[in-house]
């Protein structure tokens, strides 16, 4: 593999203007209309991929650093201005795919570039239209109004300050009477935003709808769809396949709890019980952030060569950030700089099994990316994302054998924590996601009515839960610290789709470690040039809309954990 020594403060990042981005677009349009042949035409697509990456690194720039520090005016300037032009941008460039998806090359293109991606592009054109242009600006501004708000809390919490990230740790205390002190605090800053966290929420459904309408769908959903790129799977076939997790895993996932409650010597177990599974609390890894970089590096080496040089390049290039600051939005992420062909890891270290869990998943995301810097269109840089969540959660399970490294004689109590909590969360996922489709085909609903539909699929999803005391989440308002709900609508079900892929990973590596991971680089390494369903029969996998999918998983599952 390539190395390369950049690192992230040398990166250059032009500031684009809209008449500067529109000259370019003008430029690629009278060259098209210039070609004569499909060479002129693959040219003029490689000129306009190119562009497509400096303008990324800008968007990608401009969103890490206000995450960074959402306090920073000039980072929060540098934001605002981004989410002002990038609807306009979009305007220019859904107008190029419009022409290239009716141009007389096309065939010839297709077979240059893949069909993948002309399929990505007509879900574009059917999902945007200049018309919108201001709701999208009015969109991404309500989204950062919710960034802010969440990374505003300061909570006073055993004579310290913290916002929510920092109370994770406390959230799952092996002290039970400390984690519910930790949620009572966690939620009552809830409790105390409820109404501003309900007009946030309130004024983007209708505004979605809104946009839904203006483009000709009868509600948000078909063009959330359409926005989250699903070119082979729709709304029917998700619907089964949250039956499917209804019938097969709910089951599996209240074992679990009633498990857990069990090695606690808990009687009838709380919401705060549920995130324990031992009364010595979690395992934990052993050492401090630089501790943990430092075993990760030495997992990654043992696991693939290539895995162990990539992260040797993040590390020493400073393209990883995760360090918990004040200011710092929550939650992890990649993202990428793809004219330099680096991805960049964002997240938030609290001292929990979750740091590990966070710096490897999106380690598979930098390392698919990474692989697929060199496919020819950056529409395929990156895979729509329930594929790409494979990548992530893939790697997670494929680290299994590595965590003595992090947590010592503990590491299999980890490893059954990790695989229960994938069984804990399916539910929880296909929850998210049919509470979104009920908001969105109501989009009149009131705030109290939302409340109570998030009840409603939690009867169905979560029938073991019980909040006690915790007002909030009883009232029906968990589903507010999930940023996805406000940022990125239908997202939610991809993290489930992906996990039941990834743990046939775990399920086949059990058997055959090499293969399963030669499979998994494999797959890392076409990025998103065909579908989702394409890729994962590609590694050998089965689709999560095929009848019983899951079921030799939760099979191998609960004689793994003994349930
Ligand atoms: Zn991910």
């Amino acid at each position: 593999m390539q190395q390369t020594s950049l690192d992230f403060s040398e990166i250059r990042i032009e500031t684009p203007t809209f008449d500067g981005v529109r000259g370019e677009y003008a430029a690629l349009d009278a060259a098209l209309d210039a070609a004569k042949t499909p060479g002129d035409h693959e040219t003029t697509v490689r000129r306009w991929d190119a562009l497509r990456r400096r303008l990324n690194d800008w968007e990608s720039y401009a969103n890490l650093r206000f995450e960074q520090d959402s306090r920073n005016p000039e980072f929060k300037a540098a934001r605002d201005y981004c989410d002002e032009l990038s609807p306009k941008l979009t305007t220019l460039d859904v107008a190029l795919k419009r022409r290239l998806l009716a141009d007389a090359q096309r065939p010839a293109l297709e077979r240059t570039f893949g069909t993948t991606a002309f399929a990505l592009w007509e879900a574009d054109v059917t999902a945007f239209e200049p018309a919108i242009e201001q709701e999208l600006i009015q969109e991404a501004k309500l989204c950062a109004q919710y960034t802010e708000l969440i990374a505003s809390a300061a909570i006073d919490f055993e004579d310290k300050q913290q916002n929510l990230a920092g109370l994770a740790p406390f959230r799952e205390d092996a002290d039970r009477e400390r984690r519910h002190r930790a949620e009572r605090a966690f939620w009552s800053f809830y409790g105390t935003n409820r109404a501003e966290l309900d007009r946030i929420y309130d004024e983007l459904v209708k505004l979605r709808h809104r946009m839904a309408r203006t483009l000709g769908y009868e509600n948000y959903i078909g063009l959330g769809y359409k926005r989250m790129h699903r070119i082979d799977y729709d709304q029917r076939n998700v619907e089964r396949y949250r039956d499917q997790i209804a019938r097969d895993v709910v089951p599996l996932a209240q074992r679990i709890v009633q498990g857990r409650a069990k090695r606690l010597g808990v009687v009838g177990p709380m919401f705060w019980d549920e995130k324990i599974s031992d009364p010595r609390g979690n395992a934990r890894p052993k050492g401090d952030l630089a501790w943990i970089l430092a075993r990760c590096q030495e997992a990654f080496d043992a696991m693939h060569p290539e895995l162990g040089a990539f992260f040797r390049t993040m590390v020493s290039g400073h393209f990883i950030d995760m360090e918990n600051r004040a200011g710092k939005a929550g939650g992890g992420f990649c993202t990428s700089f793809p004219t330099v062909g680096m991805p960049f890891i964002f997240g938030n270290f609290n001292g929990t099994a979750h740091d590990v869990e966070v710096l490897v998943h999106e380690m598979g995301h930098a390392f698919q990316c990474y692989r697929s810097r060199s496919l020819p269109l950056t529409d395929y840089l990156w895979p729509t994302s329930e594929s790409a969540e494979i990548d992530s959660m893939g790697l997670e399970y494929l680290a299994h054998p590595q965590m003595e490294r992090f947590f010592g004689d503990t590491a299999d109590r980890f490893r059954a924590e990790h695989l229960s909590d994938a069984f804990l969360f399916l539910p929880y996922g296909v929850a998210v996601d049919h509470f979104q489709h009920l908001v969105y085909a109501n989009p009149d609903a009131t705030p109290a009515e939302r409340h109570q539909m998030w009840q409603q699929v939690e009867r169905r999803y979560l029938p073991w839960r019980d909040y006690g005391d915790l007002a909030y989440p009883s009232a029906g308002g968990l589903w507010q610290e999930k940023r996805h709900i406000y940022h990125s609508p239908f997202y939610y079900i991809d993290y489930t789709l992906a996990q039941c892929c990834a743990l046939q990973f775990w399920a086949r590596s059990r058997t055959d470690y090499r293969g399963t991971l030669d499979d998994y680089a494999a797959l890392c390494g076409r990025g998103g040039e065909v579908p989702f369903q394409t890729l994962v029969r590609g590694a050998k996998l089965k689709s999560p809309f095929d009848e019983g999918v899951l079921t030799g998983v939760v099979a191998e599952a609960r004689s793994v954990l003994g349930l």
